[in-house]
């Protein structure tokens, strides 16, 4: 017992997909059969959703037991292309134990728009969530998604897609979820204060690092630091296509005001 993780039996982990992809559908994170659950159930095993299944109306026998291949172990439906992501997630950290993917609207329409969450600005994101990053664009459902996400995995608890969506993982189904969920709100959060009231009081960052010692506190290790601070709200690292798109987004919000 001393030397083996903690995992949850099969019916535990297929209970808890079923539970996730409910909270997920009502918070209206997928539409259609958008999105996709897996939770690993030991080193080598893991369930995960069918696809072509609405999240909200999963049921337990449509789950499918998978190796870390890809080959199905046990169940009759067809696994999400998908899948190929999140598998990638476990080989590049195999302490991760949970991934969840949904296409939240505003989380959604940042990955389109090629906007990262990187500001201190909100004292969950620097704390827990961390930095989240867009991921070079790639064909979903193929291999071309989890080498793109690859290099977030290990020091990140998720990233966003572009022009496709928000990958979040965690040592839980329900860690995974939270971060899937804190994403969504800093996303809102962003557009908020950013595009829509057009202004954003930065911390600074002795106000960061006060947060990153209760971070190491509290044993989170996954996040990274904010790029953006009060001492630094321009770091030289911010090229020129991502001030181009924020002027554009600035000045659609502008017109979306005036035609109030
Ligand atoms: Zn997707």
């Amino acid at each position: 017992m001393s030397d083996e993780k903690k995992y949850m039996t099969d019916e535990e982990a297929k209970e808890a997909i079923l539970d996730i992809g409910r909270r997920m559908y009502l918070r209206d994170f997928v539409s259609s059969n958008d999105g996709n659950i897996s939770v690993k159930v030991s080193d080598t095993e893991l369930w995960a959703t069918p696809t072509g299944v609405s999240k909200g109306y999963i049921k337990i026998e449509q789950l499918v037991k998978m190796d870390m291949d890809g080959n199905v172990l046990e169940g009759t439906a067809k696994p999400s292309s998908e899948i190929k992501m999140h598998l990638g997630v476990y080989k590049e950290d195999p302490t991760v134990q949970a991934v969840t993917h949904a296409h939240p609207l505003v989380a959604t329409a940042l990955s389109i728009a090629g906007i990262s969450l990187n500001k201190a600005v909100n004292t969950e994101a620097v704390l827990s969530l961390g930095n989240i990053g867009v991921a070079e664009y790639a064909t979903p459902g193929t291999y071309e998604v989890p080498d793109s996400i690859a290099s977030y995995v290990k020091d990140k608890n998720g990233v966003m897609l572009a022009n496709h969506g928000a990958l979040t993982w965690g040592d839980s189904i329900y860690q995974a979820f939270y971060a899937l969920e804190s994403l969504e709100n800093c996303a809102k959060s962003e557009v908020l204060t950013h595009y829509i009231l057009g202004k954003q009081n930065y911390l600074s960052d002795n106000q960061v690092a006060t947060l990153m010692e209760v971070r190491e506190k509290l044993g989170i290790k996954k996040g990274g630091i904010p790029v953006y601070t009060k001492e630094n709200p321009n770091p030289e690292s911010s090229d020129k296509e991502n001030q181009f798109i924020e002027k554009i987004a600035r000045r659609v919000a502008d017109i979306l005001k005036e035609e109030k």
